[in-house]
Parts: C-alpha cells; structure tokens; sequence
C-alpha cells in the first residue's frame, strides 16, 4: 500500500485547482509530496471560467473579471508568475448605466461601496423620483437597529434608503452579481459590510461618507500595483486556470478530466469514492469543490444530515449570449461598460455587457462584442433553455434597448444550469449547522462558490483555506498515529 497519503479533489473549477495548488504549496521541507487527485466531470478545466476564441473575438462564457480588492485572486495570480498578464477595464469609457422604463440612465457618480455619497449626481439623476430622493435622505435621521437578526436584503435597504432607491439602484445592482431575489437574499450573508455600516455609523449614508473620507476601511482596500477595481488576464480568465493545470501537471498531481464521482463513504480510514465508470477509489481525505447540491448528492447515503444542509442552499440558472457585429451595424454609442435591468422593467434580460468597450483588444478590427446576461431567480419558467431560443431572446433585448436589428457576425450562448447559489436569509445558520456535521467527518473539506463568496477570489480563498483545514487534519493525524 502506498504510504504517501492520497488526497482525492473532487470537482476542477477555480475552487478545486486552488485547494490542488494549496496542497502541493503545503508541504513542509523534506516531506514526501502528498498524492493528490483532481476529479472532473466535464472534459475541460476551470468550471464557470470558460474562455472561448472565435474568428478573432475572446468571448467568455462565464465570468469576465475578478474583483481586484479582495486579494485572493491577485495573489494567486503573483504567485503563479501571470500578474504581468493582469490588465483591467477601460478606464477611458467607464460609464455603466441602468434601465429605467425603457430608457438607459447612467449611474450617478458619487456611490460608495453602491451607497450615494456626492448629492449633486443623486439629485440630477432621472433614476428616482423626488419622493424617493427624499425617502433616501431620511437615512440620516432613522434610528439604527440594534438587534442584529438576519435580514432580506430588499428589507434592509428599503428600511435605510426607501423601496424607491432600493428598486431603481441598488437591486440591479446586486441582481447582476448573485442573479438573485433581493425579498429573499440575506444582507448579512451577501453585503454584510452594509449592515456593519448602520451598526458603526447609525445610518448607511453616514457610514459611506465616513467610509469615503477614509477615516474607516470597510472590506480590504485594493492591493498595491493593482490598476482598475476588476482585473483579468489579456487573453481572458481562462489563464488562470490554465496556469494552474500547467502548475499542477509540473508537480506531478493527476489530473482526471472526464471523471464524474456519484458517491463518497467514510471507511477506515479515510473514504471511498464511487466513480460513474465503477472504478472505485479510496482516500485519505476528500475536498468537495463541486456546487452544495451535488456535494449533497454525493453524501446522500452516508452523511444524509449533512446532506440534507448542502442540498437546501438554493441555486439559479443563467445564460449568457456573446453577440458580435461589424462596428458599422451599430449606431449607438456603446459608450461605457454596458447596462443592468431592474427587476421591476420586468424583463428577462439582467444585464447587457458592451464587452469591445470594455475589453477593446478583444475583438478584431471594426467589430464589436456585446453579452447579454440572462436568468434570475423566479423568472427561470420564462427562459428558453436552449441556444437558438436563448440568441433570440438577447436580439430582441438589443433591439430593445439599444435599436440593434442587424444581424451579427458572431453568436454564441452558454448555458449555466444550476450556477448561481442564493445565500437566502438563513444560510448563515446554514453554514454554522455544516460545520457542526463537518466537524463528525475528519478528513472531509468543503470548497467553492456555495458557501462564503460567489467571486473568484471568494472562491479561490474557500479552496486554498480547505486544502489548509486538509492538511492540520492530516499532519495531526500522522502525529497521532506515530504516537505509541
Ligand atoms: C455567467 C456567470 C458570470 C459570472 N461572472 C463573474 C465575474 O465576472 N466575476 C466573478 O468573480 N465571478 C463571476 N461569477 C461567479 C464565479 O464564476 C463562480 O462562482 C466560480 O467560478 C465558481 O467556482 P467553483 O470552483 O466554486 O465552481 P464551478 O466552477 O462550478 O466548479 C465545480 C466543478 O465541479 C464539477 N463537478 C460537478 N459535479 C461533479 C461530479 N459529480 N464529479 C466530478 N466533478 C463534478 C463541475 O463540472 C465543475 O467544473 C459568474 C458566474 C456565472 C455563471
């Protein structure tokens, strides 16, 4: 039997290759290299990052960007020697607007952390009414909440600024990063910087303003060197995880792509792996990079409490549809990075990216590239789940919104069923109940987007921090075992 202990990753997103790079990172000097596994259900690697070239446009089928103020990605990046390739947004057209009864509104200047903190902007916007303008000043004199129970976040922001600014700004704010139901999403599980501005500050104006001044920090400020708010590789984000797989191929980590696991047990010692080919694989500890409902699913017979907590945290489908045309189709301006769409427009669209504007390497000369965001949560029956019906759906938006009817030179829609977790008022008891059921299964880690963060640096900082939870557990256990 093989003494290295084996370490099975179940599931080859950022989450999954970050916990493998932190594994091999964790070995002590002069300790034998741990085996490590990576299993992948689908052939390629990287999850949701999924960057495709087409006739000369960089088209991404998931994220687009990593937010440079948490660190954790550009980190990651330094340390896999790709910073260099790191470039951010345009910052010569950053203008990004928001729907408003058919018409685009640019979003007032001024917002910190989303919250208004320049009243001149506020006050010219077309965005809210003067009732609502006034309903947001209130802010100031409302008294904080002391208790600090769980709130939706529609509950929450309504409370402070008014259900005005709340509908016309902040949800589609939001609705653009979680695709989610604000009456539903917890603000202490999303943006929980928002209530801690209520709670230090006794409003949420107050406390940006106090925020903006710099006399508090909220949240990590950007990290030295970094140039934009939101930073990518030049050829898109797929680099990074193929800067890991070259990492982790060079450090001899077996990597299996095509390998979907349907089952993990507990056995002594350690757990066995149920591959959908039959092969059946034993370990000494197993990270679960997959979404909380297939880690669920996976656990189902032999940790159904558990099981039962992973299969309970919601998740969404969305799609996005990549668009391109000949710059001499489009009449609009396309001047900024693109616009977002309240709920309440009542359309399916979320978002409209002006992706050429925003990344203008990105397509070849005289062209431009648009993506529409489709899908949010309780919309999902009015979706065509299906590429031809999904290309329409984001023409009609575009002829909508921006009068495009020609056609375009290149399309290209992908399909995200089941990507979005919703942290729903809750989840945060949610997660202190997994933790207790975790702490029964040593050797047994959890990773990835269902959990504490839905960005990529959240994502990879759960997969490093279980592949750390991994390891004490496994040096301790060792310790032990060599104890007589
Ligand atoms: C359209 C879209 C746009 C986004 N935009 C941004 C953005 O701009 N910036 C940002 O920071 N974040 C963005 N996000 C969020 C971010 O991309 C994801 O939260 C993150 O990539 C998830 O990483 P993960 O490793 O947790 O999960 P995943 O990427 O889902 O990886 C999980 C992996 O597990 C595999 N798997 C599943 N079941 C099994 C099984 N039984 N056996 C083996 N393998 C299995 C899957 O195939 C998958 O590869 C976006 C997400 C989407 C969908």
């Amino acid at each position: 039997m093989e003494s290295r202990p084996h370490i099975v990753i179940v599931g080859g997103g950022i989450a999954g290759l970050a916990a493998a790079y932190q594994l091999v990172q964790s070995r002590l000097p002069g300790e034998a290299p741990p085996h490590i596994t990576v299993l992948e259900r689908a052939p390629h690697w990287g999850g949701k990052i999924l960057t495709e070239r087409q006739a000369g446009f960089v088209v991404e089928g998931g994220p687009d960007t990593f937010l440079a103020a948490k660190p954790w990605a550009l980190e990651l990046c330094r340390e896999l020697g790709i910073a260099e390739r790191l470039q951010g947004t345009n910052p010569k057209q950053n203008a990004t607007y928001i729907l408003k009864d058919g018409r685009l509104h640019p979003i007032p200047g001024g917002l910190t952390m989303m919250i208004p903190t320049e009243f001149g902007p506020m006050l010219r916007s077309g965005l809210l009414s003067w009732a609502a303008k006034a309903r947001m000043a209130a802010d100031f004199v409302l008294p904080a909440r002391a208790a600090d129970a769980d709130e939706t976040m529609a509950g929450f922001v309504s409370r402070r600024l008014g259900r005005g600014a709340y509908e016309a700004l902040i949800e589609p704010l939001m609705s653009g990063i979680y695709a989610g139901d604000g009456d539903r999403l917890s603000i202490q599980a999303t943006l929980p910087y928002l209530p801690d501005l209520e709670r230090a500050h006794g409003g949420l104006l107050r406390g940006a303003l106090a925020a903006r001044r710099g006399r508090e920090k909220y949240g990590s400020p950007p990290q030295p060197g970094s140039r934009s708010l939101f930073l990518t590789p030049a050829g898109g984000l797929g680099e990074i995880p193929a800067a890991l797989v070259e990492f982790l191929t060079a450090h001899g980590v077996e990597l299996r792509a095509g390998a979907a696991v349907e089952r993990v047990r507990p056995i002594s010692p350690g757990y066995e792996l149920a591959l959908a080919d039959g092969e059946s694989l034993s370990a000494r500890a197993v990270i679960l990079a997959t979404p909380a409902y297939v880690s669920g699913a996976l656990l189902a017979e032999s940790a159904p409490e558990l099981a039962g907590e992973l299969a309970a945290i919601p998740y969404v489908s969305t799609a996005t549809v990549s668009l391109g045309y000949r710059a001499d189709q489009i009449r609009h301006p396309l001047d900024g990075y693109g616009y977002v769409i309240p709920r309440t427009e009542g359309r399916v669209a979320l978002a409209c990216t002006w992706t050429s504007t925003k990344f203008p390497h990105r397509v070849p000369e005289g062209h431009v590239l648009l993506r529409v965001f489709i899908g949010r949560a309780g919309q999902e029956g009015a979706i065509p789940w299906n590429e031809p019906g999904l290309i329409a759906l984001a023409r009609q938006e575009l002829a909508q919104t921006l009068g495009i009817a020609a056609e375009p030179v290149l399309t290209r829609a992908y399909i995200w069923e089941r990507a979005m977790p919703q942290y729903n008022t809750g989840h945060l008891a949610r997660l202190e109940r997994i933790q207790t059921e975790l702490a029964q299964l040593p050797g047994l880690a959890l990773a990835g987007n269902g959990y504490r963060g839905i960005g990529i640096p959240d994502c990879i900082h759960s997969g490093r921090a279980a592949a750390r939870t991994i390891r004490a557990q496994i040096g301790a256990r060792e310790e032990t075992e060599k104890t007589p």
